[in-house]
């Protein structure tokens, strides 16, 4: 078997290799008045006013503000859950409303990683099995299936958990599961929210120092959604986001 420096190196190659898309003006995620009214009854709930954002290649940024003031919104807009109420969401360059349902689906498999606070990890598989499912449902190859889940895990430092169902981990390396599964697909972007809202703080740390680490060494731009105080000394950004706008910017 291929030593596993080897391999590392073999993949970092490929990470520095590739070229992040970007739109024609550097930006790799940019939101121009930005809404997204959710209609409740009669009533309209505006959780987005008017966001203006651009986000810049491999940046670790943190989307900040109280329960209530629209991150996951945000989030969602940005990764292609949610469809906005008017305005536009560029990502990589691409504008998501030009996608129909089916593209903007694969769309999102192919370019976008998400990170939950729940973790949202499959009780009844292995922490192998939950990061391998990712990569069988894009269509990778039975060999390269495993060798990327491994790769991952291991990145995370789980190499010796694999078999492990997630009731037999601990939150935080449940989370480092649900960040190897993020990672599986090799995503340009990687969208976070509320990823250390279950766990102390001392796991917290950890995650966001992971995320650190992952940003460097994958190249990857990574959001977070959080209203913990924690993450400031990780990220190279804070949007704080207030009723539904960005109230500053740093
Ligand atoms: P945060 O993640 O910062 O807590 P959210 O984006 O979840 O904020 O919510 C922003 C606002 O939008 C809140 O007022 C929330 O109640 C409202 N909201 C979020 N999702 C929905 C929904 N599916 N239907 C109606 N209102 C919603
Ligand atoms: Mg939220």
């Amino acid at each position: 078997m291929e030593p596993l420096a080897a391999k590392w190196q073999k993949r970092k190659k490929v990470v520095m290799e590739r070229k992040t898309n970007t739109s024609s003006n550097g930006y790799v995620i940019e939101t121009e008045d930005l809404w997204r009214v959710y209609k409740v009854g009669l009533q309209e709930v505006p959780a987005l006013r008017g966001v203006n954002l651009k986000v810049e290649p491999g940046r670790f940024v943190a989307v900040k503000g109280r329960s209530g003031s629209g991150k996951t919104t945000l989030l969602n807009c940005i990764g292609g859950l949610d469809r906005p109420t008017s305005g536009v969401v560029r990502v990589f360059g691409r504008d998501l409303s030009d996608l129909n349902e089916e593209q903007l689906t694969q769309w999102r498999r192919e370019q976008v990683g998400f990170v939950f606070q729940s973790f949202g990890l499959l009780p009844t598989l292995s922490a192998y099995e939950n990061v391998e499912l990712i990569l069988r449902i894009a269509g990778v190859g039975v060999r390269e299936c495993h060798e990327r889940a491994l790769y991952c895990l291991e990145l995370v430092g789980l190499s010796k958990w694999v078999h492990h169902r997630p009731y037999e981990m601990s939150g935080g390396q449940q989370q480092r599961v649900g960040i190897a599964r993020a990672l599986a697909n090799n995503p340009q972007l990687i969208l976070a929210d509320e990823p250390m809202g279950e766990l102390d703080s001392t796991t917290g740390r950890e995650i966001l120092a992971l995320f650190r680490r992952v940003v460097e060494e994958e190249r990857v731009t990574l959001l977070i959604a959080s209203h913990d105080v924690l993450v400031d000394e990780y990220v190279d950004e804070v949007l704080q986001l207030k009723d539904g706008q960005i109230v500053r910017q740093n």
